[in-house]
């Protein structure tokens, strides 16, 4: 295909709705070679399927026998200074910014069709040659991103964009047509998958992120453990997050961003053109106690279609205790102290942890007297035995 066709495809694809548009080529070579030792260092969790999948995010030919090319393309979700405006109040529970739409992976999927059919009408190809994913294939998109020049590594090991900064979500075609490659972003990086991410080259002396991750998640330049991550604590994680951790949560009730929203390279943000998401930017405007106050009917109407959904009524309750408890929230004080009796002992414990926060040790301890008494659940005891530990 000439390049005035590839072109046209470019061209096609951006009006589907995909911000960036880029092609990288194939080959026979395995990539990622940190992800192996990522995993090694169990910098992963619990999050075991990344395990599983390691051969294939290795190596795209056992994903689509064949592959001779990615399609590697990027839709910019940064909502605009008005929303951040909205967002920066300090007073409400802060969200992801991804987390305010419909679930991206719902909306980008009609477009993922649609550049599938065109890719049909331009190659004279069926259904077999390709696959496309939405960041849930076994593809480590951000790696073939990089290649194909969509953007760069930051030591937030987030895929930085020049033209749109931290705020691309990615999606990918697999296909086995060949179209002429994009080049990488510079030709100091000519083989990306042997570059050590370490050494930072698009950014610079910066460190902002690693200095402002308030959990210390980023344990060397491009890497992060997940298990500190606020990212995956308030959304992965199915559990309780650890004490430790907790202060570090302060108002982020679901996601994080801080290691994203730090990055000067966020002076190239452009708002988003919104053709392939639906905002829910009305989610920002919960407060505390609307979230603390859900039940399953009104969790169910209020997320549903959003990414917010898969944490479940009690995850979310869970945060939303967490950020009380950082807030000293004593106009929720009356809703934390009823979910200490909550039927999810998840909720419980993080409830009490709470409720110690803002009344203090003395005035929580007599509250709580009969709830403890009654408590059944180890998880929760131990809240109370370790504020028992912490007020010693
Ligand atoms: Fe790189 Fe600085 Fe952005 Fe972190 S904040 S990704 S160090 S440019």
């Amino acid at each position: 295909m000439n390049m005035t066709a590839v072109a046209e495809l470019r061209r096609r694809l951006h009006e589907l709705g995909f911000d960036a548009v880029r092609f990288v080529s194939v080959s026979d070579q395995t990539i990622g070679h940190g992800l192996r030792p990522w995993l090694a260092n169990e910098f992963h969790a619990d999050m075991h399927w990344m395990e599983r999948t390691v051969e294939k995010r290795s190596q795209p030919a056992a994903v689509l026998s064949g592959v001779r090319t990615m399609i590697m393309l990027g839709v910019n979700y940064w909502p605009g200074q008005n929303v951040e405006r909205v967002m920066d109040t300090g007073a409400q529970p802060r969200w992801a910014r991804y987390a305010l739409h419909a679930d991206y992976h719902d909306t980008m999927k009609p477009a993922l069709v649609a550049a599938g059919k065109l890719l049909e009408e331009f190659y004279a190809i069926t259904g077999e040659d390709y696959r496309y994913y939405v960041d849930t294939g076994p593809v480590q998109e951000r790696v073939w991103a990089e290649r194909a020049g969509l953007g760069f590594t930051g030591k937030n090991a987030m895929l930085i964009s020049p033209d749109f900064g931290n705020w691309l979500f990615l999606a990918t075609i697999l296909t086995r047509v060949e179209i002429a490659p994009d080049q990488p972003l510079s030709p100091n990086t000519p083989r990306p998958e042997d570059r050590d991410v370490r050494t930072g080259l698009w950014c610079g002396k910066c460190t902002r992120c690693i200095d402002a991750c308030p959990t210390g998640a980023i344990v060397e330049p491009g890497v992060v453990d997940a298990r500190r991550c606020i990212s995956y604590q308030t959304i992965e994680n199915k559990g309780v997050v650890p004490r430790e951790l907790r202060a570090g949560i302060g108002t982020r009730i679901y996601g994080c961003d801080i290691c994203a929203e730090v990055c000067p390279w966020n002076r190239f943000a452009q708002e988003s053109r919104r053709v392939l998401l639906t905002t829910r930017y009305d989610l920002a405007e919960l407060s505390l106690r609307q979230v603390l106050e859900l039940t399953p009917e009104s969790f169910a109407e209020i997320f549903r279609k959003t990414a917010i959904k898969r944490v479940k009524l009690a995850g979310l309750l869970r945060n939303a205790c967490i950020v009380a408890g950082n807030t000293r929230a004593q106009d929720c004080r009356d809703v934390v102290f009823r979910l200490c009796t909550h039927a999810s002992p998840l909720v419980r414990a993080h409830a009490v942890w709470a409720l110690y926060r803002i009344d203090g040790y003395e005035v929580a301890t007599r509250a709580l007297t009969e709830a403890r008494t009654v408590e059944p659940d180890a998880s929760v005891l131990e809240e109370y035995s370790a504020e028992d530990a912490f007020a010693r």
